[in-house]
């Protein structure tokens, strides 16, 4: 990754005045928060970079010492990168000091959802996936899930190294990145050997053969409200992988919902498809279908139409938020019988000649067609 000046990363000048610091430093830590960029480990990134760059400019000492040493200068004075240990919890403190309400609706939820701690060899929060039944989604239920989380492994202190000891990496030499030329241009890479970590394990920890951590097993039970949807996902918060600091990021459970025989889902709406044999929808009837709720009587017209939908307010899935329900909506399949015996064709027969000209509706909508394309052959 190429190093960019702290100044560049907000996009200042360097004699910026500490307003027209905190004004950028503003504008792009919203446009790279968490939560208008989820799952967008860029954006993360990002952030990231533009907190640990305010966090050294808006400091008059700190950015004095920058603007003479550059990074090296604050490591030197015992001013640490900052962020280099800092996880995503302590940036959004920090911005959320920062900006407060003023921030509106921003540094709750979802800006946790991306965190990682850098100092941390794995993601505190981790997602497992949960099959649920058409009914159960619908309804909402109680499930236990068994999950396994990682912790620190004790003997190494999560380093994964023997005794804990780490050796300086001879891929960058400790620097955690290595210098690639092309050309005239010089590119900084992560160093592909240590991940950046500027260190190497010397020998295996035993214990966790050099992992770093051991798992857990868990049983979360979780409360699943009605109406949640396939790919809907639920944050059980500190059930997730434990930190160096002994603190459990979250797990996101998402939804695997099966689908039913008869009803398809449709955001809150529910469909049926009602098979309605043809007579039954000539003659009209009132039928029984079944509905999430038990039953519902459908009332079928005098002469109703193949693919004709009825709809009930009020019979789909209740929302997850709003509680309000949808509609079940009910499509007419129109079913012809598949063989006649002689009575039942005597008795069609009988049918079609007393509905007179209306039986043969091609006759009237053809009629002056057909005049048309005769004309057109004669000479
Ligand atoms: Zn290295
Ligand atoms: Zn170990």
């Amino acid at each position: 990754m190429t190093e960019l000046d702290y100044y560049e990363i907000l996009e200042v000048n360097k004699s910026c005045s500490s307003g027209e610091l905190k004004k950028s430093y503003r504008k792009l830590a919203m446009k790279y928060h968490p939560d208008r960029n989820p799952d967008d480990k860029e954006a993360e990134e990002k952030f990231k970079l533009v907190n640990e760059a305010y966090q050294v400019l808006s400091n008059e000492e700190k950015r004095t010492i920058y603007d003479r040493y550059g990074k090296a200068g604050l490591e030197g004075h015992g001013m640490g990168g900052g962020f280099g240990s800092a996880n995503m919890d302590d940036i959004m403190d920090i911005f959320n000091s920062m900006f407060g309400g003023a921030a509106g609706g921003f540094g709750s939820g979802f800006g946790r959802a991306a965190r990682q701690d850098p100092g941390q060899k794995y993601a505190l929060d981790f997602e497992v996936e949960l099959p649920l039944a058409f009914h159960e989604a619908v309804f909402g239920c109680q499930k236990t899930i068994d999950t396994f989380y990682k912790t620190p492994c004790k003997e190494c202190h999560g380093t994964g190294a023997k005794d804990g000891k780490l050796e300086t990496c001879d891929y960058c030499g400790g620097q955690g990145q290595v210098i690639m030329r092309q050309g005239p241009m010089t590119f900084a890479q992560t160093c592909p050997k240590c991940h950046g970590r500027g260190q190497k394990i010397a020998q295996a920890c035993a214990s966790c053969q050099g992992k770093g951590y051991h798992e857990e097993k868990d049983s979360v039970t979780i409360s699943i409200p009605a109406g949640v949807d396939n790919g809907n996902r639920l944050r059980v918060q500190g059930r997730g992988n434990e930190g160096k600091n002994k603190r459990r990021g979250d797990l996101y459970v998402t939804f695997l919902v099966e689908e039913d025989e008869h009803f398809m889902r449709h955001g809150n709406d529910v469909y049926i498809e009602v098979p309605v044999f043809f007579t039954q929808a000539i003659l009209g009837e009132t039928i029984t279908i079944p509905a999430l709720q038990g039953e519902l009587e459908l009332e079928l017209k005098q002469s109703t139409k193949d693919k004709e939908q009825f709809v009930f307010e009020g019979e789909g899935i209740a929302d997850v938020h709003s509680g309000r329900k949808g509609r079940l909506v009910a499509q007419v399949r129109m079913v012809l019988p598949k063989k006649i015996n002689t009575k039942q064709k005597e008795l069609l027969e009988e049918l079609q000649d007393s509905f007179g000209i209306e039986s043969r509706p091609h006759k009237t909508a053809f009629e002056s067609t057909f005049d048309k394309i005769r004309s057109w052959f004669k000479s």
